[in-house]
């Protein structure tokens, strides 16, 4: 599992990381600790902070490790001698800015953070670690704080260590810090899509601490046991009634938040989307649909919720979101409704506007013959074969500094590029 969390200074990250690693049994990795023992090593060697080259050489060249002190305390080597006293010292963190806007350093200090926390469970921390390093995390949070309540708390911990720093200097210190780590050209400090945002003003590290461990549970807890037994008895109705053919299955993805996006012909579409599906997932569902208790009560128990106007329910679209931070599947039918015709129909932009808010894969999945078994206006079922497939993820890349117009645009093509996916997944069962 990997939680990345990224926030300006002071906003309670290394704090917080360090006990969520101990409760959850996680390596913690400070990649700002990396940007420091570099910066402190430029200065023992008095290199010119403004000469990029001899930099870069020297980020290439240094060996940085990091290890856990058995009491969980993170000790920072820099070529086997420990340095992690010395990199907090205002005069590094004062120049870490120099190093941190330089592409070429960057570069090696990412590559070093992801070879680290390769084949571990990590919770790390940074600037770009949601953004750059992994922007596919498991968990992306974003801390954040009042800039005075930043700056008090970095003087609280500096006066604990025993350096004596005006309240003042820190808080000026802070946002140059902040305006450097903001504006820089390359990887700088922004909000991540779907990262989730917690503002730790007026709270405490173990408030903080909660919030995030609480996130975790909730992904924990994907599997619940009524759902297990409710798709055994779908994976029975649909081996009897439509011999059901499942493939693809290899592309769901084991952990995280995604999204299966499929087409719609038949109200028997969320049941074969999800029968032989390895991961429990969530359903929208027309709101009329949970008008009758009992129906409404078998539906919810079985993850679906309750959606207005297809494709354009605001509520709905942000429990999609919330549902996907929370690292579970969802089942979209970008076309919102069903088809009449039995072809694809155009998208609509709803799953777009999910995407450009939240960064997960998309599965785009093709349902076979629903249309035969139980069409538009049908009141029963017909038995016929039927197979579902599911296609490689998708990831979109998205441009957040656009305006509205280009962005409504861009959810459109995001929603055709899907349809596109499915189509060809139509085109691959039909010639098999
Ligand atoms: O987190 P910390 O305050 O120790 O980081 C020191 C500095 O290192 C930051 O102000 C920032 O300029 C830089 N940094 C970075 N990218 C990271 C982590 C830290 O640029 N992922």
């Amino acid at each position: 599992m990997i939680i990345a969390i990224d926030g300006p200074a002071g906003s309670g990250k290394s704090t917080v990381c360090k006990r969520v690693a101990r409760r959850l049994n996680l390596f913690y990795l400070d990649t700002g600790a990396m940007y420091r023992a570099l910066t402190y090593s430029a200065l023992r060697q008095d290199v010119d902070l403004t000469d990029k080259g001899r930099l870069v050489n020297l980020a290439n060249d240094i060996n940085i490790d990091l290890k856990a002190s058995k009491s969980g305390e993170q000790i920072i080597y820099v070529n086997g001698v420990d340095v992690t006293k010395e990199i907090r010292l205002p005069y590094v963190t004062n120049n870490v800015k120099f190093i941190a806007k330089i592409p070429g350093v960057r570069h090696r200090l990412v590559e070093l953070q992801r070879k680290i926390a390769h084949d571990k469970d990590v919770i790390l921390e940074g600037r770009d670690t949601t953004t750059v390093v992994f922007p596919r995390a498991d968990f992306k949070f974003y801390l954040d704080a009042d800039q005075k309540e930043r700056a008090r708390r970095r003087f609280i911990e500096l006066q604990e260590k025993g350096v004596s720093v005006a309240f003042e200097e820190i808080l000026e210190e802070q946002i140059k810090r902040d305006e450097s780590d903001i504006n820089r050209s390359v990887s700088p400090l922004k909000k991540a899509r779907g990262v989730i945002v917690v503002d730790t003003t007026g709270l405490t590290i173990s408030d903080v601490v909660e919030v995030i461990i609480n996130y975790v549970k909730k992904f924990s807890s994907d599997w619940n046991l009524w759902y297990a037994f409710m798709q055994l008895v779908s994976v029975i109705i649909t081996a009897l009634f439509f011999k059901l053919r499942t493939y693809g299955r290899e592309n769901i993805p084991k952990r995280g938040g995604f999204i299966i996006a499929t087409n719609h012909s038949s109200h028997l579409d969320p049941i074969i989307a999800g029968s032989r599906c390895p991961r429990q997932l969530h359903y929208f569902a027309r709101l009329s649909l949970f008008s009758n208790k009992m129906f409404g009560w078998l539906i919810r128990s079985v993850n679906a919720h309750p959606i207005r106007r297809a494709g354009a329910d605001k509520h709905a679209l942000s429990l999609a979101e919330k549902l996907l931070k929370e690292g579970k599947g969802i089942v979209i039918f970008p076309e919102a409704t069903r088809t009449r015709d039995g072809n694809l129909q155009k998208a609509k932009p709803g799953i777009g506007f999910i995407i450009g808010r939240v960064d997960c894969p998309v599965i785009p999945a093709y349902i076979h013959n629903t249309f035969k078994a139980m069409p538009r206006g049908s009141k029963w079922f017909k038995s016929v074969p039927v197979t579902v497939t599911y296609g490689k993820p998708i990831y979109f890349s998205f441009d957040d500094n656009v305006n509205i117009k280009k962005r409504n645009e861009s959810y459109q093509k995001i929603a055709d590029q899907v349809m596109d996916e499915i189509g060809q997944l139509k085109r691959k069962q039909c010639n098999a």
